[in-house]
């Protein structure tokens, strides 16, 4: 069926209007408060108003999808003293992420944040949201940011930019039907944004074309700085406590990865300690949905958001 070309044009209108709301929304407020119900536009076509230039970035090791480096925080002064409003780089400040969920183990984790009163962020798998709609919804109901990681987390997804972008609005879609809102345009890589998975589909400057592509639709990606390692075989609740102890201690800003996958209790077990390390050790808890522009800017800056990939 052929539209008349006056109705197109009207649909695009709307279409460029409604994109740059939400452009807007994320540029004044951060990520907090864009969960508009789900509607005809996808942040596919935004343009990049985000104003950072990852490229600024300093390069450093390309090899290392953990991170694992040394983060020195700049001082600032804090001129906001709303308590919701400390800035980063004020005191310590910890992310707990985790990655491949929605599964039978979320609500296990869910639990225990919810003991120690500790908020965290969750980035989901399409195809488990689709097996798991209760456990998502329990995640959002509990007050956690939920965000996209992949649909399938299949590796050949780094094959085209096109089988990228498929799995990835597969990805969002889920999510948005799911939760009844649409996503925040931040998500992360499988793999990270450095992985190495990619060589063998898209080859080794892949991930330079997609990150730069994906950055210019005006989409975060975030990484991390430590690697709690739960994901690795036969690993078990001690190794992976004593690995992010160590590995946290010359850090005021932290975000961990960690995996809510089914079989993953040896993390679940330790999950308590490791909280209570965090909270002992003065680190404050946020959701990367609280993050304010600023404040995304600062971890462009520390290369833990739209880190550049140069290969
Ligand atoms: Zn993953």
């Amino acid at each position: 069926m052929k539209k008349p070309i006056k109705f197109t044009g009207i649909v695009m209108i709307t279409f460029i209007l409604m994109v740059g709301i939400f452009v807007v929304g994320v540029g004044a407020e951060g990520f907090r408060g864009n969960n508009e119900p789900p509607n005809d536009n996808t942040p596919s076509n935004n343009e990049d108003v985000s104003n950072h230039n990852p490229s600024k970035s300093p390069i450093q090791d390309e090899n290392s999808s953990e991170g694992e480096e040394v983060i020195e925080i700049i001082g600032e002064v804090n001129d906001n003293p709303d308590e919701e409003k400390i800035p980063l780089d004020e005191g310590k400040v910890v992310f707990l992420t985790f990655d491949d969920g929605p599964t039978k183990l979320t609500p296990l984790v869910l639990e225990v944040l919810e003991e120690k009163e500790v908020k965290a962020t969750f980035f989901t798998l399409g195809k488990l949201i689709e097996r798991n709609p209760e456990i998502l919804k329990e995640t959002q109901e509990a007050g956690h940011s939920i965000l996209p990681h992949s649909y399938s987390h299949d590796y050949a997804i780094y094959s085209t930019l096109e089988s990228f972008y498929e799995d990835f609005y597969k990805a969002e879609e889920a999510l948005t039907k799911a939760l009844g809102t649409y996503p925040p345009p931040i998500f992360r890589f499988i793999g990270g944004s450095s992985n190495h998975s990619s060589f063998e589909y898209g080859g080794q400057s892949f991930m330079n074309i997609l990150t730069a592509d994906i950055n210019e639709k005006g989409y975060y990606y975030m990484d991390w700085n430590i690697d709690s390692g739960d994901s690795k075989k036969d690993t078990n609740g001690n190794t992976i406590k004593d690995h992010v102890l160590e590995a946290s201690e010359d850090k005021n800003l932290i975000v961990i990865l960690f995996h809510d996958t089914e079989r993953n209790t040896a993390m679940l077990e330790v999950l308590p300690e490791i909280i209570d390390f965090y909270k002992a050790e003065g680190y404050r808890f946020k959701t990367v949905e609280e993050l304010s522009t600023e404040e995304i800017d600062k971890m462009i800056e520390l290369r833990l958001i739209n880190r550049v990939v140069n290969r």
